[in-house]
């Protein structure tokens, strides 16, 4: 196989923290439409490989090609732009503005004229808005201040606000964290809805939800790849257990 079957071709991949390697030789590959899971102990390096891919942090050594573009010569903006969009572990949505103005405010530029001046907005841009808030199940929520959302409603929209922009590959830290068992379950489905316009990258801990919605888990330890496959391949895999499944 080629780079280009794949979405997203990590290789090598090492960054040294005054010489401590938190990611150290690292590869790995994502296809078209497929949910990956990352799992691993706290400080296997999970978050710094989604910091190394959306270039908040610069490699030390290797590659991370997306769609056969580098992104490890880009900047943060550029790799926006070339379609990753990245949520963070905490939702960081404008808690002072609507559902509907958070969406609005996310909506890529340059694709039409609207805005502070007063112009009347597109057509196109309320219906991204309305599609988006269905997807995201806070349509009865879009004139409701972001503040007043539940910690899992803000966890919907701010993927909603990333879904507006409409990138090819989506990566979340820990989406679950905080939800309830109900709002997971929702979260899973959103998930699977999204994959079948993109590829998805998931951090987890929950194995209920990995196992929901995984197509493929990587399994990181101490900046490495400890085992990668089906979910049922690293559940049984003795290294997965002994590391971080086992405790
Ligand atoms: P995980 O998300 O798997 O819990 P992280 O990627 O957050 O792990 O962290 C991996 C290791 O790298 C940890 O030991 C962490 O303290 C360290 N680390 C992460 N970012 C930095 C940084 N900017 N400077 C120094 N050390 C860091
Ligand atoms: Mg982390």
């Amino acid at each position: 196989m080629s780079d280009k079957d794949f979405v997203l071709a990590v290789e090598g991949l090492t960054v040294s923290f005054d010489g401590f390697k938190a990611v150290n030789d690292f590869s790995f590959y994502v296809e078209e439409n497929e949910i990956r899971v990352i799992i691993g102990p706290n400080g296997a390096g999970k978050t710094t490989v989604l910091d190394l891919i959306c270039g908040k942090t610069k490699s030390t050594e290797g590659s991370i090609k997306f769609c056969g573009k580098e992104l490890t010569k880009m900047s943060e903006h550029g790799i926006v732009h070339a379609g990753v969009g990245r949520k963070f572990q905490n939702p960081s949505v404008y808690e002072d503005l609507t559902v509907f103005e958070n969406l609005e405010l996310s909506y890529p530029k340059g694709r039409n004229v609207f805005g502070a001046l007063g112009f009347k907005r597109s057509q196109e841009v309320l219906d991204a808005i309305q599609e988006t808030a269905e997807m995201v199940f806070l349509v009865e929520m879009l004139d409701q201040s972001a503040a007043l959302l539940s910690h899992g409603q803000k966890q919907w929209l701010e993927i909603g606000m990333l879904l507006i922009q409409n990138p090819s590959l989506l990566m979340l830290d820990e989406p679950v964290a905080g939800m309830s068992v109900a709002e997971r379950k929702k979260t899973a489905e959103l998930l699977r809805k999204i994959t079948k316009d993109r590829s998805v990258i998931v951090i987890e801990h929950d194995m209920n939800f990995v196992a929901d919605i995984a197509n493929r888990v990587t399994v990181m330890h101490q900046g490495k790849l400890l085992s990668e496959g089906s979910m049922n391949h690293v559940q049984n895999d003795p290294k997965v257990v002994e590391v971080y499944l086992g405790h």
